[in-house]
C-alpha cells in the first residue's frame, strides 16, 4: 500500500507517454499521407424531405495508412488542428472537392472546416481564390463549421460570414445541440442551415426527450428562415418523424454511406427520374 501511490503516478506518466507517442506516430503519418497517396475524399448524400432527392454532398476526409491501416477523422483531424497540419490538409481537401464537384452539376458540396481554419486570417480570400481557380459558383459550396469556430470571437465570426454569405457560400452550422449556443444566439450569424446533430436523431422512436428537442429545434430554425439537416437518419422510422416534424433535409446510412465521388454520382444518376 506505501507504493501504491507512487505506482499509480508511474502508470499515469507512461500513459502520458503513450499518449505522446501516438500523437507524434499519427502527425509524422500525416505529413506522408498529404505529400503520398494515402488520403481519399468520400461523399455521402443530403435528401430533401419531399421527395427524397439529392441536394448536395458532404465532403468526408479518409485516410489509409500503409502502416496503421483505416484511420478515423475523428482521430486525426484533432492532431492535425492542434498540429497546424490542417492548413495544408484542409487545401487538399478543399481542392479535392472543387474538382470532384463538377461531376454533379447543379448539386452543392458541403465542405467541412475545422475552427482553427475558419479562423485563419484572409479565410474568404484563401478559399474565394481555390473556388475561382477550379471555376465553380460559390452557390455550389457549402461550408460546414462548428459552434466552437464562432462564439470564441461573435463579432469577427458574424462578420465573417456575413462576407461569406454575401458572396453566396452556403453556411451551415455543424453539429448543432453539442456546443454552448443557442437559437437565440444563432439569429445574429448569417446561416442557411443547421446540422442536427446524429445524436440526437439516434434517440429518436426510443426516447421522448430527444424527440422533443428535435422538434423544437426543427420549428424554431424554420421560423428564423434556416434550412434543417438531420444528420445519421439510419431507420425509416426516423425517417418518418424527420418528415412529420417538418424537418427540411436529411442525411444518414439511410440514404447513402460515405463514398468515393464516381459511385456517389453514379447512385444518384440512377436515382433520377427518366
Ligand atoms: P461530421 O462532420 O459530424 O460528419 C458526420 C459523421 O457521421 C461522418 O463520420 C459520417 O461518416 C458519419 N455518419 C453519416 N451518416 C451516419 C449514420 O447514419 N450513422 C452513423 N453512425 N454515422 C453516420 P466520419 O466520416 O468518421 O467523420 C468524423 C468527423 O471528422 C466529422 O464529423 C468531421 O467533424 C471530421 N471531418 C471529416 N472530414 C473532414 C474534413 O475534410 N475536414 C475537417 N476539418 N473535418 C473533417
Ligand atoms: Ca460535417
Ligand atoms: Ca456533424
Ligand atoms: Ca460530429
Amino acid at each position: 500500500a506505501k507504493r501504491g501511490g507512487r505506482e499509480r503516478v508511474c502508470l499515469f506518466d507512461a500513459a502520458m507517454d503513450e499518449s505522446q507517442r501516438f500523437r507524434q506516430i499519427i502527425e509524422t503519418g500525416l505529413r506522408h499521407a498529404i505529400a503520398g497517396d494515402e488520403l481519399a475524399l468520400h461523399y455521402q448524400p443530403i435528401v430533401e424531405r419531399n421527395d427524397l432527392r439529392t441536394v448536395g454532398f458532404e465532403a468526408l476526409l479518409r485516410w489509409n495508412s500503409p502502416d496503421h491501416g483505416p484511420i478515423s477523422p475523428a482521430v486525426f483531424i484533432p492532431i492535425a488542428e492542434e498540429s497546424g497540419l490542417i492548413d495544408d490538409l484542409g487545401e487538399w481537401v478543399l481542392n479535392r472537392a472543387l474538382n470532384d464537384c463538377r461531376d454533379w452539376p447543379g448539386l452543392f458540396v458541403s465542405i467541412n472546416f475545422s475552427p482553427r481554419q475558419f479562423k485563419r486570417a484572409n479565410f474568404v480570400e484563401w478559399l474565394d481564390a481555390h473556388v475561382a481557380q477550379a471555376q465553380v459558383t460559390p452557390g455550389n459550396v457549402q461550408i460546414e463549421i462548428t459552434e466552437t469556430a464562432i462564439f470564441e470571437d461573435t463579432e469577427w465570426a458574424a462578420d465573417v460570414l456575413r462576407e461569406l454569405h454575401s458572396k453566396g457560400y452556403r453556411i451551415a452550422l455543424d453539429d448543432f445541440g453539442t456546443g454552448y449556443s443557442s437559437l437565440f444566439n444563432i439569429k445574429n450569424f448569417s446561416l442557411n442551415c443547421l446540422k442536427i446533430d446524429k445524436s440526437f436523431i439516434e434517440g429518436l422512436g426510443h426516447d421522448k426527450h430527444s424527440a422533443a428537442i428535435v422538434s423544437s429545434i426543427v420549428h424554431l430554425a424554420r421560423a428564423l428562415g434556416l434550412n434543417i439537416v438531420a444528420e445519421g437518419v439510419e431507420t425509416d422510422e426516423q425517417c418518418q418523424m424527420l418528415r412529420l416534424t417538418g424537418c427540411s433535409h436529411m442525411q444518414g446510412f439511410l440514404f447513402g454511406k460515405p463514398a468515393a465521388a464516381a459511385q456517389a454520382a453514379a447512385a444518384h444518376a440512377d436515382s433520377l427520374p427518366g
